[in-house]
Order: C-alpha cells, then structure tokens, then sequence
C-alpha cells in the first residue's frame, strides 16, 4: 500500500513486464521503508523490490529513465525531475546514479581549477621560456631600431638638449666610459647621451643597444659626481642584463612572443618593435632592479668608486620626490626601505671583503 507520506511522490510511466516490449501504463512510488513499487491505474502492484535492488539509469538529457526491477521488469519514464526528487531521500552518495549527479559538479570544479592552474603554470613556466628564446633569437638591429626609434620619439616630443655645462658633461662622460670599459660590452656597447628631461624629469634609463640617457635634473638632484656614476653603473647593469628586451618581450605576451620567435613579423610584432615610446612606461620588475642594484656596487667597486653610491641615490629620491609621487623616476625605481637596506649591505659587504 502506498503510505500517506509518500502519496505525493508518484511518478507517472510504462511498466514492461520481463521479456516483453507490451507497455502497461504505471506509476512508480517509493513507499516507507525504502521499497519501490510499480503499479497499474487500479493501484495493484507490478514489480516491487527494495531501492537497493533496483538498477536505475543515469541521468543523461532528456532521455526517459529507466528503473529495473529485481525480477528484470522495467519501469520507464520521461519525468527526470519527478525520478531524481522521488528517488533523493533512499540515493547515498556512492551508490546508483545520484552519486553520479553530485559528482557532476565536483568535476566541473576541478576542471575549472585546472584550467587556472595551466594559465598560471604558462605565464609562470612559458612566458619566461619564450622570452629568453625570444632574447636568443632576436636580431642585433631589433634593438637598434627600438632604441633608435624611442629616442626619436623622446627628442620629438619631451626632450630638449642638455643645457649642463660642457666640463660636467665631460667628466662624466670620461667616467662613464671608464665604468663601460670594465662591463660586458665594453665601452664602445654603450652610448650616453645627455639630456634636459622635461616633464620626465630626474630621470636615467637605458634603452636595449646600450643607449642610456641621463637627465640634467637627476644630475641636479644627484649634485654629486659619485653619486651620478653609481645610476649610471646601474642602467649599465639594465643593458648587460638585457632587461628592457626582456621587459618589452614580458609585454608582448604568449601569442606575440611565439609570432616573435617564429619569424613571422606581422603588424603586432611591428607595433611591439616599433612603439618605442612603449619602453618607458614598462616597468622593471623588482628582481630587475635587484640585479641592476647589485650590478652597480660591484661595478663602482671594481673600478675604484664608491660602491655605496646607489644606496646614496636611493635614499635621495626616497627624501626628495617622497613616497607620494607619481615622477616616473620613483615609479620605475621604487626607492623602497628593503632595497636601500639590501644595496646598503651588499656594498658594505664587498668593501669589508676587499680591505680582509
Ligand atoms: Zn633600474
């Protein structure tokens, strides 16, 4: 008999009996106690056999269900809502097909997670791979026609010539090249050229070919000749490191990268070359400017200057532009406290190692 409480739970469909394809209409009721049961218009059973027993298909669609009996009748129905609301309160977890319902979102979950976790592993793994392959393979007159094309760019448009006098400019130029002689490149790698900056204002950088322009407000602020040798020794490190091609490759991302190094230099790869302006507002990363920071005390000592010298300069962009502006020096050259502290003890380090 079919309880109070389960009444409602009634499921309209066609009973087979074993063997036979003759359709009889039927419902199915799940009674107290877990038994299902399919009877006729008239309330009389057909098949009856504990849930347990009984096999029923997976959700797949709309496809009609199908609820096989322990003596193999079936019972079929399109009422896939009605089945899985019915059949709710007898499915464990782990057994039969609502199992297979509820693993449905677990997959989709896992699947979403792999999928973050593979463009997490590419941009982590893949991209610093394609861009060294891309730094290997690039043609030396790349960086020329960057850093050509970024002058002109800068000359057009913010820079006017320097208006430091010839002696400053002189000495130097005369140390610069001693700082450039000792580095990979030797000091026909390198170019300085000087500047008045505009509203770039205090301000050094290095273009890719070795061309390194130097503000005459950073030589102002610097007002001191170690001073302005040590950012030098540093934007020197920038080039030898090749940072700025690696910085404009970073940029260029996995689609531009594989054009890149594929040879096929469309319009996108064009306007990655040729936008030099671009380079400027790429930023270092901070392990870029670690290296270049480090590249400069070991280059200062080496050649007999004051290694501590970019220490100096960071903390003078740290008390002069202030933790609050927005100068392109200090946003490109983030004079924070740790990396004050680690030039400052780095320097210390190989001068207690040289007077050992
Ligand atoms: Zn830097």
């Amino acid at each position: 008999m079919v309880s109070e409480a389960t009444a409602g739970r009634l499921i309209r469909g066609v009973w087979y009996a074993p063997q036979t394809s003759r359709a009889v209409e039927a419902s199915l009721v799940l009674e107290t106690g877990g038994r299902l049961t399919a009877q006729d218009e008239a309330g009389a059973a057909l098949a009856s056999c504990e849930f347990s027993a009984a096999e029923v298909s997976d959700r797949v669609g709309s496809i009609a269900r199908r609820i096989t009996f322990a003596d193999d009748s079936v019972f079929e129905t399109g009422d896939n809502d009605g089945i899985d609301r019915l059949l709710a309160p007898v499915a464990k977890p782990g057994s039969g097909f609502v199992h297979s319902l509820e693993r449905f979102h677990p997959r989709l979950a896992l699947f979403v997670v792999v999928v973050a976790l593979l463009a997490v592993a590419i941009y982590r793994f893949a991209v610093p791979v394609l861009v060294e392959v891309a730094v290997l393979v690039t043609p030396p007159v790349v960086p020329v026609l960057l850093s050509s094309s970024t002058m002109a760019t800068l000359d057009g448009t913010v820079f006017e010539p320097s208006k430091l006098d010839a002696e400053t400019q002189k000495n130097i130029a005369d140390d610069f090249r001693d700082l450039a002689s000792v580095s990979a490149r030797g000091s026909d790698g390198y170019t300085l050229n000087f500047r008045e900056g505009g509203h770039i204002g205090p301000n050094a950088f290095a273009l890719p070919d070795g061309t390194i322009v130097l503000t005459d407000e950073l030589v102002k602020m610097a007002n001191d000749h170690q001073t302005v040798l040590g950012v030098l020794a540093h934007e020197i490190g920038h080039v030898d490191h090749e940072h700025s091609l690696r910085q404009i490759y970073r940029a260029a991302g996995v689609t531009g990268l594989i054009l890149l190094i594929g040879g096929d230099v469309g319009a996108g790869v064009e306007d990655i070359l040729i936008q030099g302006s671009a380079l400027l507002q790429l930023r270092h990363s901070r392990s870029a400017e670690a290296e270049a920071d480090r590249f400069s005390i070991e280059l200062m000592h080496r050649t007999g200057n004051d290694p501590l010298a970019i220490s100096r300069f960071l903390e003078l962009i740290r008390d002069k532009l202030g933790d609050t502006s927005d100068s392109d020096f200090l946003s490109t050259h983030p004079a924070t406290p740790s990396r004050i502290e680690e030039t400052r003890r780095y320097a210390e380090e190989l001068m207690a190692a040289a007077t050992d």
